[in-house]
């Protein structure tokens, strides 16, 4: 059996080699290593493929969130209502603008930003919200848009683990995770559904004005040569990143189907288990792409499963190990404990397992055999 990995990138690009060196090697044949026409070939087959408007290319995940949150009108002391379970990019920019982030619980049933949450927090300074589509499973974003709509605030879509991701609406209609906000944030990290080979991240709109200004942003608030009207800040896809996405793109939608294959593999092997409560697979609207493939395990040892799962050469991660409020950078007396009963739960109970593109059918059984072995 093949070494499992929990990303496995490597097979990954031994099935593209050849379109992802070619496509480096027109950048090193050109040399135009910052703004070449990859980026802007990239930035156009992205608008399309997420049926967006404007897409912003940056340089990581990270910037992307803050870039967006840059273009707003927000001022210091704004609050911003955010999940408390998740990566602490989201937070952390949040903070870093001096707005005030606002956290609250998620539901048990996406692990996403908990409607009842949102409504409870907002004030009379809150000025958005930051759903984050955890996982690569879409959040509730009609009810989100709905309450910012009622409470005018402005919405910025945490895209980073769900590209590709689809959003249901009870009309029938679908749209693309990150493009139903005012604003969406993605990152290209290596290990996320779509990854480069190395840094990399995008700003989507579909605001023209908004979308003005955010290119002007990246580019140390210019809009003409040498004329700095606002702020800046300097965030760029290079070109080699934006060849490297030019290649993967197109399989973009492949790789979502072999992560759900993995994963309908995963929780068919699972159903039904007393201990384990594993992710729901939707293959109609795809609104889950399965950045992660995470396990809730109740009423079990989930650390001493992990332990049995890494002895064997399976490696597993719990993402995340402690709720935002409980980090010392994010702590803040405004919280108390009984507001998050489902992130609390959640730290203590999750374990995702290896998800890519390159599992295979040997390993899956591996992998599940394992687990059931440790959980009888
Ligand atoms: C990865 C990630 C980011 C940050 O992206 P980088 O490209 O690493 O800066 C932000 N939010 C979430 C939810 C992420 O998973």
């Amino acid at each position: 059996m093949k070494k499992i990995q929990m990303v496995d990138l490597k097979s990954q690009y031994e099935k593209i080699k050849d379109t992802v060196n070619i496509s480096i090697q027109e950048v090193l044949d050109t040399n135009t290593y910052i703004n070449g026409p990859q980026v802007h070939q990239f930035q156009k087959s992205l608008e399309e493929y997420l049926d967006v408007k404007h897409v912003i290319p940056c340089a990581n995940g990270t910037d992307a969130l803050q870039i967006a949150m840059m273009g707003l009108d927000l001022k210091p002391g704004d609050e911003v209502i955010t999940a408390d379970f998740t990566f602490a990019a989201t937070v952390e920019v949040i903070a870093l603008l001096q707005l005030i982030p606002v956290l609250v619980d998620v539901d048990l049933y996406n692990m996403n930003i908990s409607i009842e949450g949102i409504k409870k927090a907002i004030t009379p300074k809150t000025k958005a919200i930051v759903p984050v589509h955890l996982f690569g499973r879409a959040a509730n974003m009609e009810a989100i848009m709905a309450i910012a709509k009622e409470y005018n605030l402005y919405v910025i879509e945490d895209n980073a683990q769900a590209i590709g991701a689809n959003c249901k609406f009870s009309d029938g209609t679908k749209k693309k995770a990150g493009t139903i906000g005012h604003v969406g944030a993605t990152s290209f990290f290596p290990s996320k559904n779509l990854g480069c080979y190395g840094d990399g991240g995008a700003v989507f709109t579909n605001d023209d004005a908004l979308a003005h200004k955010l290119r002007g942003i990246v580019n140390h608030g210019m809009y003409e040569r040498y004329h700095h009207d606002v702020v800046g800040v300097n965030s760029r896809l290079d070109s080699i990143q934006a060849a490297v996405l030019n290649a993967k793109l197109p399989l973009l939608d492949e790789y979502g189907r072999a992560r759900q294959d993995a994963a309908r593999k995963y929780s068919a092997a699972f159903e039904g288990h007393k201990n384990i409560v594993a992710p729901t697979i939707c293959s109609i609207c795809d609104c889950h792409v399965f950045h992660q493939y995470t396990l809730r395990i109740i009423d079990a040892d989930r650390n001493g499963l992990m332990q049995h799962l890494l002895e064997k050469g399976i490696p597993c991660a719990i993402y995340y190990p402690i709720p935002l409020h409980l980090q010392k950078a994010y702590a803040d007396s405004r919280y108390n404990e009984e507001d998050f009963p489902v992130t609390n739960q959640l730290v203590r109970e999750v374990l995702s397992l290896p998800m890519h593109t390159e599992l295979d059918d040997e390993q899956i059984k591996f992998i599940t055999d394992s687990v059931l072995q440790y959980l009888k």
